[in-house]
C-alpha cells in the first residue's frame, strides 16, 4: 500500500535530493529513488537517490582524485575550512533542526539544542585539535660515535568510507567526517536512508564554505546496495562504521582479507545501577532521559535499571512520577518530550517487545501501548514511554538493544549480584552508576565491561575522551587524539647520525 503524501510538509526545505559528488549535486546513475517520509505524520514529503555501485565507485574516484591535493594543503589550511563549515552551519542551524526532526521524529527542541550544536562543536573540535596535534621524538643508541633518531609520523590513508544510523543523524556523521578530513584524508559518506536531509544540506554547506571538489562526497541509498559497495570498495582502505551489531558483523566479516582499518561503533543494552546510598531524586530524574530521551533511540540509553532492594520502591515512585511527565506528540511542538520513532517497521519491531513482555507476565508499571494522538499525528509512529518490572534476567527483554522507550526496572540484593546482572549480556557500550561512596563508585566503575563509565551522570560527554564499546558493541575508540590516531597510518623513521667529525 503506498503511503500517503502530503505537500504542505514540502515547503522551504530540500525534498528531492540528490548525490554529492565531485563538488556537484548528481542524480543517481540510474535514476531510482527511495521515498523520505516523515515519522510523525506517516505522510512522503520527498525522495533521495537510491544509489548503487556505480554511484559509490564514481564518489570514490573523485575522492581519490582529491586525495593528494587535499593531503598536501597546510594544517592550518584544512583547520580553517572545517571552521567555515562549523560557521555554515551555524548559519543555518534552525533549517538544520527541522530537517532533522522531519526526517528522525525527535523533538525539535532536542535537535536545537543536541544535533544541531554538536556537529558544530564536532568540527570546531578536530579544527582546533589538528592544529594542537605533536609527534613523538627518542633518541637512543647513544654512545661516543653514534645516536638513533627514531621520530614518528603520522599520514593520513586516502579515502575513508564513512558509514552512519539514522538516530543522531547528523551528530554522528560529523563526528566522522571532521577527524577525517582534519587528517588530510578525503571521504565518500554514506548516511542512514532514513534520514539523509542533513547530510545534504551539509553538502551545501561544504561546497559554500570552499571544501575543494572531490574532498568530501555524499551517496545516499540502502546500507546492502550503496552502504555495501562502500565498504568493500578496493580503494577506501578505511571505513568507520556507526550502527547495528548485526551489520557490524557483516561488515567486518566483508573487509577481512583486504585489512583496511575498521571503526565499529555499534548496539548497547546498557545498564544504570542505582544504590542505595544515591541521590534518589536526581537518579530518578537523570535516568528518565536516559531511558526516553530521543524515545529510547540513542545507543547509550539506559535499558535496563538495576536498584539496590532497600529503596525499590522508593526510586520507582520517583521515576515513575517522572516518567508520567513527559509528553508524546508533535515534535515541533515546545512541549513535546518524546517525538515519533523512526519508522513504521522499528515501531513494528519495539512493539514487539510488548508482546513478549506479556508473554512473559511482565508488569507494566506505565505505558505499553501507542499514545491517542489529534490530526495528523495519529498515522505517526508514536509510542508511550513504558516501564516494566518483573522481567527474568535471561529474557530476551533484559538481554537483546530494543532501541525504543521501554526500559526494564529490577531489584538486587548487593554490588556482585548487581554487577553480575550489569556484565551478563553480550554489550558492553556503556553504564551508569549511582552512589555517594567514592570507593564504591570507583570499584564498580573498574569491574563493569563497558567502554564508558558515567558516575552520577549520563552522556555527559569530554570530546576528548575515547568513545568506544566492548564485547559487541564495538571494535576500537574514537574521540580526541583516538580519533586522529584511527584516520592516520603512523610512520617511524629512524635516522642514525655520526658523532665524530673529520
Ligand atoms: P543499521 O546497522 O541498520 O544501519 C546503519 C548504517 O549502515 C545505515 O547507513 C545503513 O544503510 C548501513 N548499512 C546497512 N547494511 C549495510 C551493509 N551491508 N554494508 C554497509 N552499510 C550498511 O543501524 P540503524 O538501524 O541505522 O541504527 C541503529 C543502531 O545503531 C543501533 O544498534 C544503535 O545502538 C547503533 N548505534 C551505535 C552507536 C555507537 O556509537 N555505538 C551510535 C548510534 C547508533
Amino acid at each position: 500500500m503506498s503511503k500517503p503524501t502530503n505537500p504542505s510538509e514540502t515547503s522551504g526545505m530540500p525534498n528531492s535530493l540528490l548525490n554529492f559528488i565531485g563538488g556537484e549535486f548528481v542524480p543517481p546513475a540510474r535514476g531510482a529513488f527511495l521515498e523520505n517520509v516523515n515519522p510523525a505524520t506517516g505522510c512522503v514529503f520527498g525522495r533521495l537517490p537510491d544509489s548503487d555501485a556505480s554511484d559509490v565507485n564514481r564518489a570514490v574516484e573523485a575522492a581519490r582524485n582529491a586525495f593528494p591535493s587535499w593531503r598536501d594543503t597546510p594544517r592550518e589550511k584544512r583547520a580553517a575550512l572545517l571552521n567555515a563549515v562549523a560557521n555554515g552551519i551555524e548559519a543555518r542551524r534552525e533549517e538544520f533542526a527541522r530537517a532533522e526532526t522531519r526526517d528522525q521524529g525527535k523533538p525539535l527542541s532536542l535537535a536545537r539544542s543536541m544535533d544541531i550544536p554538536r556537529a558544530i562543536e564536532n568540527f570546531r573540535f578536530f579544527a582546533g585539535a589538528l592544529l594542537h596535534e605533536a609527534q613523538e621524538a627518542l633518541e637512543s643508541g647513544a654512545s661516543h660515535s653514534s645516536a638513533l633518531l627514531s621520530y614518528t609520523t603520522r599520514g593520513p590513508l586516502g579515502v575513508a568510507g564513512l558509514v552512519t544510523p539514522w538516530n543522531l543523524p547528523l551528530y554522528l556523521l560529523t563526528w566522522k567526517i571532521a577527524p577525517a578530513l582534519a587528517t588530510g584524508n578525503t571521504a565518500v559518506c554514506k548516511p542512514s536512508e532514513f534520514t539523509s536531509t542533513t547530510a545534504f544540506l551539509l553538502a551545501e554547506v561544504m561546497r559554500d564554505a570552499g571544501i575543494p571538489p572531490g574532498v568530501c562526497n555524499v551517496v545516499f541509498g540502502r546500507g546492502e546496495t550503496a552502504g555495501e559497495a562502500l565498504v568493500v570498495h578496493p580503494h577506501v582502505p578505511l571505513v568507520s562504521f556507526t550502527g547495528g551489531t548485526g551489520t557490524g558483523a557483516h561488515i567486518a566479516h566483508s573487509v577481512a582479507s583486504s585489512f583496511k582499518k575498521l571503526s565499529l561503533e555499534l548496539g548497547g543494552k546498557n545498564a544504570n545501577l542505582v544504590f542505595a546510598d544515591a541521590d534518589l531524586d536526581l537518579a530518578a530524574r537523570t535516568s528518565v532521559r536516559s531511558s526516553f530521551l530521543n524515545q529510547g533511540e540513542i545507543c547509550l540509553c539506559g535499558s535496563r535499571i538495576y536498584v539496590e532492594e532497600s529503596i525499590f520502591d522508593s526510586f520507582l515512585e520517583r521515576f515513575v512520577a517522572q516518567t508520567r511527565k513527559l509528553v508524546v506528540g508533535d515534535p515541533e511542538n515546545e512541549k513535546t518530550t518524546l517525538g515519533a520513532l523512526v519508522s513504521a517497521e522499528h515501531r513494528a519491531k519495539v512493539e514487539s517487545y510488548f508482546t513478549l513482555a506479556r508473554e512473559e507476565g511482565a508488569h507494566f508499571v506505565c505505558g505499553g501501548k501507542r499514545p491517542t494522538l489529534p490530526g495528523p499525528f495519529q498515522n505517526g509512529f508514536f509510542l508511550e514511554p513504558t516501564i516494566l518490572t518483573g522481567v527474568a534476567h535471561s529474557s530476551r527483554l533484559q538481554q537483546e538493544e530494543i532501541f525504543g522507550p521501554i526500559v526494564t526496572v529490577t531489584p538486587f540484593r548487593h554490588e556482585a549480584e548487581a554487577l553480575f546482572m550489569a556484565n551478563d549480556v553480550r554489550f558492553g557500550l556503556s553504564a551508569s552508576v549511582w552512589t555517594n561512596d567514592l570507593s564504591r563508585a570507583h570499584r564498580v566503575a573498574h569491574a563493569l565491561d563497558v567502554g564508558t563509565v558515567w558516575v552520577n551522570a549520563w552522556l555527559a560527554r569530554d570530546l576528548r575522551a575515547p568513545f568506544g564499546g566492548m564485547k559487541a558493541s564495538g571494535l576500537g575508540r574514537e574521540g580526541g587524539r583516538h580519533s586522529l590516531e584511527f584516520y592516520t597510518e603512523t610512520k617511524t623513521i629512524a635516522l642514525k647520525w655520526d658523532k665524530s667529525h673529520d
